[in-house]
């Protein structure tokens, strides 16, 4: 028997909560920066366990310090989506909130943030009960506001760094379309860096009739909007990902009007920051440019917005952990590949200069075509998707803290 399998025989009896706690938190989803009832009970458990509790940044940060040895820190993140939910679930959410704007919203856990929350607690749990297996210092993080990319900033500018003992590695997982009980992993970049771009450009307004006393911003826009396009197909090497997509173009608000300004909302996705630098100061000469082609009164602004870092994978840490798993879960592992979607999670590893491996745990039935997340019909099956992701923690967790492991050191050397 190794120590995770010891640890892990404390599945079993641990379930019954685990399960309860799941239910209770989908059915109570909170919104992204409002996660007040998630974090109590987190800090209420870790507690109970014997970890140091720290609240900060709206998040919750347990550490169980039990002996000499590496400092393991798993993260979850707890918040929820303004999705109504649709699943028909009996636990499913009919919660509402008020959004930014003011407005009331349906609620729901659609992207399955209750999951990691319930398996960080459960590993917390299964590690503190069972510490004579392992020696070192455990860091349970649960993080708020991940769908706004705030959270991971929010709790870093709260002193994060100050408050726990630097962490040798660091991990994440999320509920994905995989099947059930399968883990996916890459070694690498796994999710897209993203940049929202708010570019207001400038002309001079006029009567409909008199566009010679114009500069017309719809024109100016119509011309950024297709030399953008140039950046991907013409500038970046073949083979590279980027993404640049318009999603909004506004300008204007009658046909014998031309306005004096028009604002563009720009999406970008990308897996490498050279790659990303090299889109983002494209975007810039270009839009200057056609400004100035257009005599354009005034410089463009750029508002950059909802920015997620890149998440790549350390390929020493998840070549070990993924040797882990591999002995741990013969036979459901996956090749997760990279997913365009994005993620704040590795600004915490990076404040911290901590390698780090985030994977993905199957939540969906053999055979069945996942609804993706954010959809109003997400709905991960309960098991075996909570055992898996528990297990994924402490088995990734214990390759660094059981005894006769490796010291990190030697590991990332
Ligand atoms: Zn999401
Ligand atoms: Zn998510």
């Amino acid at each position: 028997m190794t120590s995770a399998d010891d640890v892990l025989a404390g599945l079993h009896d641990t379930r019954g909560w685990r399960e309860d706690f799941y239910r209770d938190l989908h059915a109570h989803p909170e919104l992204s920066g409002q996660e007040s009832r998630t974090a109590a009970s987190c800090a209420e458990r870790l507690g109970e366990w014997g970890f140091e509790v720290h609240r900060l940044g709206g998040g919750v940060v347990g550490v169980l310090s039990n002996g000499q040895g590496s400092t393991v820190l798993c993260r979850a993140d707890m918040d929820a989506l303004p999705v109504k939910e649709l699943t028909g679930l009996p636990y499913a959410s009919t919660a509402t909130a008020t959004d930014e704007g003011g407005a009331t919203v349906g609620i729901s856990h659609a992207c399955g943030h209750d999951v990691h929350v319930t398996c960080l607690l459960g590993a917390a749990q299964l590690l503190a009960d069972r510490r004579e297996q392992w020696h070192g210092t455990f860091v349970a993080l649960f993080q708020p506001a991940e769908e706004t990319a705030s959270g991971a900033r929010a709790m870093l500018e709260d002193g994060l760094a100050q408050r726990i003992p630097r962490p040798d590695v660091a991990f994440a997982q999320h509920v994905l379309g995989l099947e059930a009980g399968t883990i996916g992993t890459t070694i690498g970049p796994v999710m897209s860096a993203g940049d929202s771009i708010r570019i207001t450009v400038f002309g001079q307004g006029s009567h409909g009739s008199m566009p010679h006393l114009s500069v017309d911003p719809v024109v100016l826009a119509a011309s950024i909007v297709i030399r953008l396009q140039t950046i991907v197909a013409r500038e970046t090497k073949p083979g590279k990902f980027a993404v640049v997509t318009v999603g909004s173009s506004v300008a204007g608000t009658k046909s014998n009007i031309i306005a004096d300004r028009a604002v563009l909302l720009l999406n970008v996705r990308t897996y490498d920051d050279d790659i990303r630098r090299q889109v983002l100061s494209a975007i810039e000469r270009i839009v200057q440019a056609e400004c100035d082609a257009a005599r354009s009164p005034q410089p463009p602004t750029f508002e950059y917005y909802d920015q997620y870092p890149l998440t790549s994978n350390d390929a020493a840490v998840a070549a070990r952990v993924r040797s882990a798993f591999q002995r741990h879960f013969p036979d459901h592992m996956v090749d997760l590949g990279r997913v365009t979607a994005s993620e704040d999670f590795s600004r915490i590893p990076d404040a911290l200069g901590t390698p780090y491996f985030y994977w993905g745990v199957g939540g969906f039935a053999p055979g069945t075509t996942a609804p993706p997340n954010h959809s109003p019909y997400f709905a991960p099956l309960v098991q075996p998707t909570l055992d898996t992701g528990t297990s994924a923690l402490v088995v990734a967790a214990l390759d660094y803290l059981a005894h006769g492991r490796d010291p990190v050191a030697v590991a990332i050397a």
